[in-house]
């Protein structure tokens, strides 16, 4: 099988902050980690791979520091990785970032699965996988809880809110996993070795994939981020005070003032 999964360096989102002044996330200083969902499609495909044989690559776009997260997963067993890093790519929104990675796909050529984690940390759109789909036009199934390969389709059980769906789909296809799909292993010594070589990863930018810049980044790009910003989380609280009965009737009447109950 040739499968292809698509990995996001985001930053820790556990330890972001706003700059209230740019309304824009302050990354300095802040670690950058492989998007948690991205390891699970990432565990995926190598459980694919170790099954039914074949070729993992990862894709990624982003600054030329994210080429720490497809070392990151060819020491978890990913065989190659692809960088995706122009300047013209900067500010692209998710339409044209699915773009890019379509036009990456394409170059790469002949390809029977395409895994993405669901949704990333810091964009939380959840819509690269779909649009990614759409560009490409290949069938998509999303919230992938478990898979199997049957002839030339997958069999496929998708977790939703109250209950799970099973589907064949026909490959070449597309996926999108959630977390609860698996516990992604830890780097072999053996493949942090490979990755540490850096042969196995290749970078290609505007001129590679032959997009006109005009298609590209910020310009091009039909939405814009508008304002970003904190929840405040400043209510202030109320001590109701009384004996055990007036305390239990005032918190009523305030819970039925407020429509809770
Ligand atoms: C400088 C800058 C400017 C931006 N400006 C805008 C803007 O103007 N408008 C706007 O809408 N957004 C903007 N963005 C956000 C950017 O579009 C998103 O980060 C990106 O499109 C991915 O969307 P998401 O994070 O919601 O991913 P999701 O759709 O939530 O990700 C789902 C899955 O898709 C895959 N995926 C997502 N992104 C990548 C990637 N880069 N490489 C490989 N796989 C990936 C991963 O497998 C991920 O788990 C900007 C980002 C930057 C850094």
């Amino acid at each position: 099988m040739k499968i292809i999964v698509t990995v996001k360096q985001v930053p820790d989102t556990s330890e972001v902050r706003i700059d209230p002044k740019t309304n824009s996330l302050v990354r300095e200083g802040v670690p950058s980690i492989l998007n948690p969902e991205d390891r699970n499609a990432v565990e995926t495909a190598l459980t694919l791979k170790e099954k039914y044989g074949g070729v993992v690559t990862a894709l990624t776009m982003g600054p030329p520091q994210a080429e720490d997260v497809l070392e990151e997963v060819i020491a978890m067993g990913v065989d190659e990785g692809i960088l995706l890093s122009d300047r013209a790519f900067a500010g692209s929104d998710t339409l044209i970032t699915s773009f890019i990675l379509s036009r990456a796909v394409m170059k790469i050529g002949k390809l029977d699965l395409i895994i993405c984690g669901r949704q990333a940390i810091d964009g939380d759109t959840a819509q690269v996988g779909p649009q990614l789909a759409g560009f490409l036009e290949l069938p998509q199934v999303t919230y992938l809880e478990d898979i199997s390969i049957d002839n030339e389709s997958a069999i496929i059980k998708r977790g939703l809110e109250d209950c799970v769906e099973e589907v064949r789909v026909k490959l070449p296809a597309l996926v999108t996993v959630l977390s609860d799909i698996n516990q992604p292993r830890y780097p072999s010594l053996c493949n942090v070795v490979k990755a540490c070589d850096g042969t196995l990863i290749k970078r290609w930018g505007e001129k590679e994939l032959k997009i006109p810049g005009s298609m590209l980044g910020l310009q091009a790009s039909p939405t814009g981020v508008k304002k970003i910003f904190e929840p405040d989380l400043s209510a202030s609280g109320e001590i109701i005070k009384g004996d055990e009965k007036q305390m239990a009737k005032t918190l009523i009447d305030k819970l039925k003032a407020l429509q809770v109950v």
